[in-house]
């Protein structure tokens, strides 16, 4: 069956004048003077929303940590609290809610008194589902996922994020972007000056 294209033939005037022709052309004229609403990427970059599911990140102790829960865990655990260090008591609740739980190795070692700190916090990015169920299970606000979204590497061993890069991360957020209200889309006039002013990219990532 020969499918009909035109419902009705071009009348003799728009046959002559191209009249279609020049409709097509008004619409692509009006585009090229108003307001540009791409972005030019990789040159020009927007922040992506705070609440944003990328790059994990190790928060570190910095005195905002939530508390009574974050006293309670550390004594419960006995994590000795070194300011500036990641915030993680190795409870291994992130890794009980994954649903990929081989992805994480974590470890704690013994220190002075008795008490311990993470030494190991490895997670395989390539097997990550981005699902944010391991954060949520965090009990002190350790885990996070950050806006950063470029995570394409060159060799498969940048995928895993290790205790010192995610430390690196955490930090990197606290100081650019933990003060902003937590809320789901930037208004249009914050997108603007987030547009112009910052430059969201991995904070020395790959070794
Ligand atoms: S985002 Fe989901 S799949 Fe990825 S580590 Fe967390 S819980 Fe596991
Ligand atoms: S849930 Fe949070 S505190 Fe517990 S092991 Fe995972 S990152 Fe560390």
């Amino acid at each position: 069956m020969v499918k009909k294209v035109f419902e009705k033939p071009l009348s003799w005037i728009e046959r002559i004048f191209f009249i279609d022709f020049i409709k097509g052309l008004s619409v692509t004229i009006r585009h090229a003077f108003s307001k540009t609403i791409t972005t030019h990427y990789p040159y020009e970059k927007l922040t992506p929303p705070k609440r944003f599911r990328g790059f994990f990140g190790h928060k570190v102790i910095d005195g905002t940590e939530p508390q009574p829960s974050f006293n309670e865990w550390t004594e419960r655990m006995k994590i000795k609290v070194v300011p500036g260090s990641s915030r993680c008591v190795v409870c291994y609740l992130c890794k009980k809610a994954c649903p990929v739980p081989q992805l994480f190795e974590i470890d704690g070692k013994k220190v002075e008194d008795g008490k311990k700190v993470v030494s190991v916090f490895n997670m395989n990015l390539m097997l990550c589902t981005f699902c944010g169920f391991c954060v949520d299970a965090c009990p002190v606000d350790c885990l996070f996922q950050s806006d950063i979204h470029e995570t394409a590497s060159y060799s498969r061993k940048d995928s895993i994020l290790d205790l010192e890069v995610l430390e690196r991360i955490g930090k990197d957020w606290q100081k650019r972007r933990e003060k902003e209200p937590d809320r789901i889309w930037i208004d249009d006039r914050q997108r603007e000056r987030l547009w112009y002013e910052n430059d969201v990219r991995l904070p020395e990532v790959g070794r």
